[in-house]
């Protein structure tokens, strides 16, 4: 059987795949199983931060495999203190818990706020707000975090309750919510699964401004919009506002799987030993690619995300078939008059990986994507797009 076919008789039916196997590459060129390669701009949905394979990212992970590959939070580790010790230089956040994916990332924001509320206030105030279009992750709390009546269905029910949804942008409505029982509020700054819609920024101002009269916490999920993808190391750094907890995933291990939550000041001690934990999180391995992804995230690199991402944005905008573009750096939604899955199966079939979220063909290629590569690919897909 060939991997198309074993796939699909013994993986469950969860993906409706792209027919692309990939094996190989390096950068932002993937190699099929057929030989042909392909011009990225999906990394994997915000995964492989620095492409396929890259060089120093191979060699912090691999260095680290020769020493030690896993021990348990039970004991220390050299990485994973020394990625914590990044984050929180590189955010004025003061401590970090780590995780392995977005959606657990979520999972202990989540507990961690509803902590910090019952310490301070006792019970009831329990509430987190979220907003409509809003992804969150795919476990039973993130699930109900997550605003999308279409990722509700019944068949899963009953889900966690303890969730309001605000439409996105509406000031009123999100602060008619935040009564006694809210103890958060929790935001993308650009919402993507969603469609890659940035929320405005004076309605993020205002919403923390809001949050600090009423001690409701501000926890902002990066786990798409983080390391770099929108500009700026995290997408709140541009907004300027700074949350009580942020969270983390995609990006930061460069490809391995790690997430982390970040605890401002007033967050800090909430979580003690024995609230929270995880059997792999913080992996040394993944934590070693993660330093050498993070240190590499400099103002040169960022400069280069802005400028790539107006690139794209001048050469998209206007252009036949192009409805809007949305986004910020290089996490760019395109609204175009044809069907988003046909552009992105075309554009496969001619040698580019696109991604899609709601109506909207989604970009998000490597962050050091060569303006080479960058500029052919995009040259093909406005060509899809306007047939
Ligand atoms: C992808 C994503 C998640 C979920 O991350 P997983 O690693 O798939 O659990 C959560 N929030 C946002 C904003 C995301 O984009």
């Amino acid at each position: 059987m060939d991997i198309k076919e074993l796939d699909k008789t013994y993986i469950a039916n969860t993906y409706s795949r792209f027919p692309f196997v990939a094996v190989s590459g390096s950068g932002a060129r993937v190699t099929g199983e057929n030989g042909g390669t392909c011009i990225d701009l999906g990394s994997g949905i915000a995964v492989d931060a620095f492409g396929v394979c890259d060089p120093e990212w191979v060699a912090a992970v691999e260095a680290q495999l020769h020493k030690i590959q896993h021990f348990s939070n039970l004991f220390y580790t050299e990485p994973q203190a020394k990625l914590a010790e990044l984050l929180c230089q590189r955010t004025g956040m003061h401590k970090v818990f780590f995780c392995n994916s977005g959606a657990e990332a979520n999972e202990c924001a989540i507990k961690a706020a509803r902590k910090y509320s019952f310490d301070k206030y006792g019970a009831g105030r329990h509430d987190i707000v979220t907003l409509q279009q809003s992804f969150h992750g795919r476990t039973m709390a993130t699930l109900a975090a997550t605003g999308q009546d279409t990722l509700h269905p019944e068949c899963f029910g009953p889900y966690p309750g303890g969730f309001l949804y605000a439409p996105a942008n509406d000031f009123d409505a999100l602060s008619a919510l935040c009564g006694e029982t809210v103890c958060a509020v929790m935001l993308e700054l650009v919402q993507g699964e969603g469609g890659v819609n940035p929320l405005a920024k004076e309605y993020v101002q205002k919403v923390e401004d809001l949050c600090h009269e009423k001690d409701i916490l501000l926890l902002i999920d990066e786990v798409q919009t983080g390391n770099g993808r929108t500009g700026s190391l995290y997408a709140w750094q541009q907004y300027h506002v700074e949350p009580d907890i942020m969270t983390t995933a995609k990006g930061l291990g460069g490809g391995l799987p790690l997430g982390a939550c970040l605890f401002g000041e007033k967050t800090a001690n909430t979580l003690i030993a024995g609230t929270h934990g995880s059997t792999f999180g913080g992996n040394p391995v993944c934590c070693a690619g993660a330093l050498s992804i993070l240190s590499r995230i400099d103002g040169k690199l960022l400069a280069e995300v802005r400028e790539k991402g107006e690139y794209i944005q001048s050469e998209l905008s206007g252009a036949p078939g192009v409805k809007s573009v949305t986004g910020l750096g290089l996490m760019l939604g395109i609204e175009t008059e044809k069907d988003a899955r046909s552009v992105a199966e075309i554009c496969l079939a001619r040698g580019v990986v696109v991604l899609t979220a709601k109506n909207k063909v989604r970009l998000l290629p490597p962050l050091n994507i060569a303006w080479e590569d960058l500029r052919q690919a995009i040259q093909i897909l406005k060509g899809v797009i306007a047939e």
